[in-house]
Formats: C-alpha cells, structure tokens, sequence
C-alpha cells in the first residue's frame, strides 16, 4: 500500500464506503489525508461515573446487561448498563437491533456521548462504545468531524483513516529542514496524522500552526516572486502635469478627501517609472474611487495613449464612460472617452471599435467586452479594473495581454479585505487606502424590520419619497418560484404598484432584460422619472444615484454581509440622510450577519466580523472565485501569519533555491498564476 494506491485497496473498508469516498473526490490514501477535518469533538477526558454531569462525556466502565426491545411505532431501544467502580449509569441506542447482543458484558470499553435528560431520567444517548482493547477511533480522544456526504458519517472516515495511519509517515517533506528548526514546526507527515488523529489538543495545535505556517508562507513566495518578476518587466512612463491636474481638480464639484489626493499622488508616482504599476486601491463602497481612477487616466491620454477601464456590469460601464465624459468636459477632453459593451447597437460597436484601432479612442470603458478578439488596442499604457474580485485571473489576464507589453495595472476594490489577509494574499502588492468618506456623508441609518412592522415602515417611507427622494427595492431572485417563498422582484413590483406605493411611479430592472432595457430604466431613475427601482441585485455593485436615500432589502437573510453592505452602498451618496431597512421573511431573531450590519457602516469592521461569522474560506471564496484554498490557517492569527510572511521575505532576499524543494515549488507556481494581478 502506498500513499497513491486506490482506496479500494484498504482492507475493512467495503465497496459502499470506497463509492461514497469517490463521490467526495477522494480515489487515493493521499486525497484521504488531504480530506480535512472540518471540526473537533473533545472526549479525551475520561470521567468516573460519579462524577458526569450533562453534555459530552467519555466513560472507562464494563457493560453490566443490555436488553433490546420494539416500543410504539416501531421504534427499537436497546438499554444497557454501564458501572465502573464509582457508580453506573444507564446508555439508550435507538434503532440498532443488533446491540445487545454485540456487547460484551465485564468487558471494559471505552463510551462517548451526550448524557442528557430523557423522559425525566438522566442517560447517555446513542453513544459511542468501543473495546479498551482497540485503538479507540470513536471514543476517548479528540475526535475529527468531517464535513461529510449523505450516507458517510465521520466514524466512517475516521475508521479508514486509523486503517492506513502506517502511511502518514511516507508523507514528504516539503520545507527546508532550518525553516523546521527555526520556527519550531511539526514535520509534515506528523502534521496530516495529528489533523486527523490527534492525540492531545496541543498536538493538535502544533499540527494547525505548521499547516497554517506553511499556507501563508507559499501565498506569501508567490506574490513575492511574482513582485520581482514584475519588476523586470518595462511598461510605459507617464509623465505627470502639473497644470493639468490643477486644471482637472479645480473643475471637480466637490473638494477631493485627503485620501484621494494620497491615492492619485501614488499611482501618478507608480505610472512615472517604467517599472509596471501594479496598485490596489481599495475603498469602501461611497469612498469615490471613479475620481482617483479618473485623474491618471487624463495623464495618460495627454501623453497619447490609451486607458482600458473595465467593470464588471453594463450599467456600471455605462455610467462610468458617462461620468468619465463629465469629467473631461471641462478640459475638452469628453471625446475621448468611448465605451464598448456587448449590448450595444452593430454600427456604434464598429465605429468604438475603429477608433480603440486607430487611437482616437482615449480612455476606452467597457465590460468584458473589452477583451474579445476583435479589439485592438492602439497603444494601450494603463488598464483599470473595477471592482477587481468580480474578474477571474484569465479575465485580468486577457486584458493585459492587449497591451502586447506589459501595462500599468490599477485595480480598484470595494470589497474591503480584512487587513491580515491583505498582508497574506497581496503582501507585496502597493496598496492605496480609501479610508475617508466624503466629508458630506452622513452615516447610512439602518434598521431590522419584522414582517409585522411592515406596513407602519412603508408609511414613514412615503414622506421621504414625497420629499422628492428615491428609493431602491431590492429581491433576491426574478420571478416566483412555486417551491419556495422567496420574494422576486416581479411579486413585489406587482404588489407595490397595486397597493402601498400606487400613487409613485415604480421601474423594474434585473439581470434577464435586454441591454438596452436595463440602460432605459437606469436612466429614467437617475432623471427621478422613476420613484422607486424594484431590482435585483444587478444593482449591487457600484451604481451611482445621489438622490436615492433608501434601500429596502427584501428577504435580507439570503444575503451575504459583503453583498448586503454592497447594497447599502448605494444609497446615502449625496447630502440627505441615507436609510437601509432589512427585512425578515419571519419574525424570528435575527441573524448575526444582519446585527453586524445595524452595528455598523465601516465596511473593514464587517470584513473582519464576516471573517469571525463564517470564517475565512467563505471570504476567499467571494474575492478568488475559490482559487485559493486557505483551509487551515486562521486569519485572525496575526502573529502566525506575520512570522510566515516574515519568513517568506528571509527565503527570497537570499535567493533561496526553490527548485530545490519540488513540492513547494509547485504549489508556489499554481498560486503564483492565481494571486498575480498581471
Ligand atoms: P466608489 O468608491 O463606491 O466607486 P464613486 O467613485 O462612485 O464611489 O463615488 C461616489 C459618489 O461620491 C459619486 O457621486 C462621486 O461624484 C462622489 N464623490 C467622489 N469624491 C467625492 C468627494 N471628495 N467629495 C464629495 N463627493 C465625492
Ligand atoms: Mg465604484
């Protein structure tokens, strides 16, 4: 048996089991090691009978009688006693006809379970019961739980483990023996048989922290690595003018925060060097990124060249080329700015598309759309990308390469990354920080409606539509489905016009209209044709509405926290008061994700309280499209993921020899491709 042989091989597990396992992707021993537990049960502290009180328990005692019986409904209890030589205590199993006659009585066994109240008495239900004399997977330790597959339960998996636990020795090495010494950590192998198996909680501890250490420390060589090969790369210089961005931010509307002008005044640095930029700018949602973007894109046409901005929605690209065109009006720079979706008219598509050839096209904003085939980019310097988590890596990539050299790069994200994961993931890229609102935004109120406050809400809402406000109704899917009570947007568009809201004018807008359709009812809002946009979440990311003041969250338990604070940003852009009403389907309590949202506004502070509620896997999830897979590390364990990060640094200012070590290497190269914004 080897670490790659199949897990049909292991004696004692049965083909049913072995075809449960494939189904959860695992084929070899190895995959079985990499299946990670997803928590812990710690019955490792044998108590005496005596001594037991209710919840989890682990017991050293003999079997003194067990009896089965069928009771009503066919319901088999099998009861048996157990003592040890403080007392005895009684251990009901339902449904498991064959247990009386597999125990053996004076036996010594080892028991786990819940001792609990039943029908007024106190005993220990369906516990798990295992001979003293086997290696106890089940009972009497710290017990891996698994996230499992219907059928497969964790004694399951914990059974097949223990059959192969021979084989966590084969596990290699990957990192160098120093790097072990220096920073105190497990070996490999010992690290996959205390994930699994552990024998006490430190060990257990020790396993995650060399684990952790090493997720980290390869995230961290990748972008480190990916920083220096950057570095050798030649982009083209963008000489900054003075004049003209005195010009440009004399004729904005409002005064730029101090940190835009930090923001602008790095990347204008960033795009002086023929050392491609390669710039974060990250910004909770209001904070005005557009604008920060906006300035280097106007030195860049300057010098005669291009600017490829690209969103990850019509609407937002739409609404970007328009303020873009606002913005360069007063420099006479308006026709510069050109725009290419895919929902646009045949013969504006070409004529887009002749001048991104021919170079009369300035600052091009699009979607997609910007990396299909038949663009060609006259000479393109600088690309933006907006709202950077919403693009795969090959997406990023594709617009690069339009470039044919390497461009300076300028992401722009709203998502707001607690800050340990921005030191793991993009360590070594610049990052600029939006980390001050406009000083003429109020704080958004927002507020927790149960369905019975409903219609006194949508009361006090008519005053403020009435003040000439608007206001935004947002569902989580498009039309009614018969199996579940979900609102949709068409329901409540139907309800609103008919009932509550008859006398305002209500629009309707979500993912499956035409392009076209979308553009006629985002206009018609921003012109305030329209009162009340009832949406999905199309409306999510970025769009720009001063004058809406209220967004009404329908169903608001189906949203994440990212995508609720998303929502929220849409309103409270201009000077009123803005408001954001989450709604429950039911009146029971509500979720923390929800409170964390009426708690506050900060879009950091709710990254890292979402890091806290789901853990980080799920945020990665949202900002990688789940390229990344940090299973182990903790990101709230700064300290860890400083000392790897730290480490990282060590390796690559010595020239470490990678290729040296071809585990790591090639685990370093996949992530490489992932986290490089290039
Ligand atoms: P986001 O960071 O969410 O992309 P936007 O760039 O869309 O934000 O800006 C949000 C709104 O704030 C826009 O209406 C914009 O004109 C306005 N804005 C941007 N900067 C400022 C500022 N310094 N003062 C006042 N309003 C601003
Ligand atoms: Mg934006």
């Amino acid at each position: 048996m080897e670490l790659t042989s199949d897990l049909e091989v292991i004696k004692g597990i049965g083909p049913s089991t072995v075809s449960k396992l494939h189904q959860l992707k695992l084929r070899s021993i190895n995959d079985l090691f990499e299946y990670f537990p997803r928590r812990y049960e710690d019955y490792s502290t044998i108590t005496e009978i005596n001594k037991i009180k209710p919840g989890p328990v682990s017991l050293k005692a003999k079997i003194k009688s067990a009896t089965g019986r069928y009771a009503r409904n066919r319901l088999h209890i099998t009861e048996a006693i157990a003592s040890d030589k403080t007392g005895s205590v009684r251990l009901i199993w339902f449904n498991q006809p064959y247990r009386a006659q597999s125990l053996k009585t004076n036996e010594n066994y080892f028991i786990s379970g819940i001792f609990e109240l039943r029908r007024g008495r106190l005993s220990i239900m369906n516990p798990s019961i295992e001979l003293v004399s086997d290696l106890p997977a089940n009972t009497a330790s710290i017990l891996a739980v698994y996230p499992l597959i219907k059928g497969l339960d964790s004694r399951t998996l914990r059974q097949s483990i223990r059959k192969v636990s021979s084989l966590f020795n084969e596990i290699e090495e990957t990192l160098p023996t120093d790097l072990l010494k220096e920073h105190k950590l497990l070996k490999r192998g010992e690290a996959y048989r205390q994930i699994h198996i552990p024998n006490t909680q430190d060990n257990l501890n020790l396993a995650k922290r060399r684990l952790g250490f090493e997720e980290v420390l390869q995230l961290s060589l990748a972008s480190l690595l990916n920083k220096q090969e950057n570095k050798t790369e030649k982009a083209i210089r963008i000489e900054f003018k003075e004049d003209l961005a005195k010009d440009f931010v004399k004729s904005l509307p409002f005064k730029l925060t101090n940190a835009q002008r930090i923001s602008i005044w790095q990347i204008m640095q960033d795009l002086n060097k023929s050392e491609p930029m390669n710039r974060l700018i990250e910004g909770d949602v209001g904070s005005g990124k557009t604008v920060v973007a906006a300035l280097p894109s106007l030195m860049v046409i300057k010098s005669k060249y291009q600017v490829a901005f690209m969103a990850p929605t019509e609407i937002l690209a739409r609404q970007h080329a328009d303020t873009l065109y606002e913005l360069l009006t007063p420099l006479g720079l308006q026709n510069k700015v050109v725009l290419l979706i895919g929902g646009q008219k045949k013969d504006q598509k070409e004529k887009a598309l002749e001048s991104i050839k021919n170079g009369e096209a300035g600052i091009i904003v699009g979607t997609h759309a910007l990396i299909q085939d038949n663009v060609d980019m006259h000479s393109l310097a600088l690309v933006i990308i907006d709202e950077q988590h919403r693009f795969g890596v090959n997406q990023r990539k594709s617009l690069m390469m339009k470039a044919g050299h390497m461009p300076h790069v300028l992401s722009l994200t709203a998502t707001p990354i607690p800050r340990s994961l921005a030191l793991t993931l993009y360590g070594e890229l610049d990052i600029s920080l939006l980390n001050e609102k406009p000083k003429d935004r109020l704080p958004i109120k927002t507020k927790i409606v149960g369905p019975a406050e409903k219609e006194r809400l949508y009361k006090e809402l008519k005053a403020e539509l009435n003040a000439g406000r608007q206001m935004f109704v947002v569902c989580p899917s498009i039309s009614d489905s018969e199996t579940s009570d979900i609102k949709s947007v068409e329901s409540v568009y139907d309800e609103l016009t008919k009932k509550q809201f008859k006398e305002f004018k209500i629009g309707l807008i979500h993912g499956k209209l035409k392009a076209d359709q979308k553009q006629k009812v985002m206009e018609e809002f921003l012109n305030k044709n329209i009162d009340i946009l009832v949406s999905t979440t199309v409306i999510e990311v970025g769009v720009d509405v001063p004058n809406a003041s209220i967004m009404v969250i329908e169903n608001a338990e189906r949203f994440g926290l990212a995508q609720l604070h998303q929502l929220r940003g849409r309103v409270g852009r201009g000077k009123d008061q803005g408001y954001c009403y989450l709604m429950l389907e039911d009146s029971e309590s509500p979720s923390p994700r929800l409170r964390a949202m009426v708690s506050s506004n900060d879009g950091f502070k709710l990254a890292e309280l979402d890091l806290d509620i789901r853990g980080p896997g799920a945020i990665y999830g949202t900002m990688q499209h789940g390229e990344i897979d940090l299973r182990i590390v903790n990101l709230s364990d700064t300290k860890l993921i400083s000392e790897a990060v730290n480490a990282a640094r060590n390796l690559v200012s010595n020239n470490f020899d990678i290729s040296r070590y071809k585990i790591l290497e090639s685990n370093v190269n996949k992530l490489r491709s992932v986290t490089n914004l290039n």
